[in-house]
């Protein structure tokens, strides 16, 4: 089971995420490995600072090897895309990258949230790009690049709309109905 998460800025994504973490899925979020590569003063990660605080894409290169990488190393396992891909550009190129290795997308979870719910979210995380300009601008990006990549794979079948507003554990079990989680395979005790 390989599985996208998409949704706005803000809408539990990464809450979730650490979650099906539980159920043996790889989390590979390039939000997260951007803002690492960042701390540690990498050559990505200071290249990719100014897009960063301004709230615009990374350019789609670097964003990919991180990714990419982090699949091949993931391999055999179930993934768990968070935030790539996030432009029409990324998809093709995820597509063609997945194909090469023969995994298969099994569902996209596309997060539901109500834009002023999301602010209200989002100014109380306190991230450095939680600002409310540079909010603003991220979902000007969702909105313009991101939604056709939801199209993309719904004209797949593979998107399933979540309904993003309630307690992280309805949120979940949301998730979890969809995934139909209790059919993963678990490790037998003896
Ligand atoms: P996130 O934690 O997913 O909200 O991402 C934080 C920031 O990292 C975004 O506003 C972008 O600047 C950058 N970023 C994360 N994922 C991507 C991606 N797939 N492509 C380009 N930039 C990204």
């Amino acid at each position: 089971m390989n599985v996208i998460l998409l949704g706005p800025p803000g809408a539990g994504k990464g809450t979730q995420a650490e979650i099906l973490c539980k159920n043996g899925f790889i989390h590979i979020a390039t939000g997260d490995l951007l803002r690492e590569a960042l701390a540690q003063k990498t050559p990505l990660g200071l290249q990719a600072k100014a897009y960063i605080e301004k709230g615009a894409l990374v350019p789609n290169e670097l964003v990919e090897a991180l990714v990419f990488a982090k699949i091949e190393q993931a391999k055999s396992s179930h993934l768990l895309l968070d935030g790539y891909p996030r432009n029409a550009s990324q998809c093709e190129s995820i597509d063609t990258f997945l194909e090469l290795q023969k995994i298969a997308i099994s569902h996209v979870i596309s997060f539901e949230v109500p834009e002023d719910e999301l602010v209200t979210r989002m100014m109380g995380r306190g991230r450095k790009d939680d600002t409310e300009a540079v909010i603003k601008n991220r979902f000007e990006v969702f909105k313009n690049e991101t939604t056709p990549v939801i199209e993309h794979y719904a004209s797949k079948n593979l998107v399933h709309e979540i309904d993003g507003i309630g307690s992280v554990e309805d949120i979940s079990n949301r998730i979890s109905e969809v995934l139909r989680l209790n059919t993963i395979p678990q490790v037998e005790t003896p």
